[in-house]
């Protein structure tokens, strides 16, 4: 099967991430399995009660004790939603050098390159093992692969997380963390504002000290990045019922996105020293900081032969991504982890998104030659 025929059965499974990804992770067994690898899938049901399921199929090792192996190509089987005005979106379309279709950019053009890679090795051969993981929900927080770094059923030390950056490797990304924030005051009519405390001021107050917080981390800087600081972001807030009461709460967001070598609750550190400060001034100042989600960052060394060995072939320099993936995850399970792919992320999610079929053809070569390095 040729790798374009592997990518039109793959956009055409429906993998948007709210429904369940059985079917795409069964066609993906079926060709792992007949390629002569090892299949174990960790299943479990999402919020909505949907089954969902990372795959694990390994060449070279088994199950047995928790194997360690020598490269993995990590591919996520979600996708985001698409518009139902796109007829085409499940059917791979060809037009100028280009492959249409709901996932064929994100990601699944990198899943289909990972099948026909395996197929240009003679996979007895291999010293080293070799896995191919697929996982669920990356789309909405890289959930699946978060829970197989929890899990841990297997240590990798190489990763190529599969996500469109026009083959060039990606060594570093920054972390994406986000926290509600609830202000407490006090109703009174606000004529008499003395009877009460605004929830509103108070708020006003640490968003002031937050604002500043921001300036501060400009200070530290990773040069890979643009802008090359951790970024601090407000993007939602309300709070107070009536424009003549006195607010008894006002809740805002807050967003920010760390540099490497920066922990995730770097910034929380610092929001919840000005919290100290203001509950000097302010006996009654209630504040609930609710960390919903801390995704790190992720830096792998120059050095790292994932990553001079991905230099060489692409013949790109490594740089840095801006948008979250599973790399933390991987790194989480002990590998140097590359993101690299075929495709433009700034097509991605978007109607119309495709893959150029020259990417695709490359990608099945240096992930082939990927393998050969690594595992034989
Ligand atoms: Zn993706």
């Amino acid at each position: 099967m040729t790798v374009e025929e592997t990518l039109t059965r793959l956009v055409a499974i429906d993998s948007v991430s709210s429904r369940s990804n059985s079917e795409i992770i069964s066609y993906l067994t079926a060709r792992c399995e007949s390629a002569g690898l090892k299949v174990k899938s960790f299943s479990h049901q999402d919020e909505s009660g949907s089954e969902k399921i990372n795959l694990v199929a390994l060449a070279g090792a088994d199950f047995s004790d928790p194997p360690q192996i020598e490269l993995a190509l990590v591919g996520h089987t979600d996708t985001v939603p698409y518009d139902p005005a796109w007829t085409d979106a499940l059917s791979l379309t060809e037009r100028e050098g280009k492959l249409f279709g709901r996932g064929a950019c994100d990601t699944k053009a990198f899943i289909a390159a990972t099948l026909a890679a395996i197929e240009t090795v003679d996979l007895e051969k291999l010293k080293h093992p070799l896995a191919l993981i697929f996982t669920a929900d990356e789309e909405i927080g890289c959930l699946g692969a978060k829970r197989l770094a929890e899990a841990k059923p297997f240590r990798a030390r190489h990763a190529i997380v599969g996500e469109p950056t026009s083959l060039q490797p990606m060594r570093a990304g920054k972390g994406y963390c986000l926290a509600e924030i609830r202000l407490r005051g006090r109703e009174a009519h606000s004529a008499y504002p003395q009877l009460g405390a605004s929830g509103i001021f108070r708020a006003a107050r640490l968003i002031e000290r937050i604002e500043r917080i921001a300036e501060r981390l400009k200070d530290d800087r990773r040069e890979a990045f643009d802008p090359p600081y951790t970024t601090v972001n407000i993007g939602l807030i309300s709070g107070g019922t009536a424009k003549n009461i006195v607010a008894a709460e006002c809740r805002f967001t807050l967003e920010w996105r760390s540099i490497p070598g920066q922990k995730a609750d770097h910034v929380l550190n610092l929001v919840n020293e000005a919290v100290v400060d203001l509950l000097k001034q302010d006996s009654d100042f209630v504040c609930e900081i609710d960390a919903a989600r801390a995704d790190e960052s992720f830096e792998t060394s120059a050095g790292s032969p994932l990553v001079k060995f991905l230099e060489a072939a692409s013949g790109e320099a490594s740089g840095a991504v801006a948008f979250g993936t599973e790399a933390p995850s991987m790194i989480a399970l002990g590998a140097e982890a590359v993101v690299f792919g075929p495709g433009d992320i700034r097509v991605a999610h978007r109607t119309g998104e495709f893959v150029p079929v020259d990417q695709l053809h490359r990608s099945v070569i240096i992930l082939g030659q990927a393998i050969e390095q690594f595992c034989l």
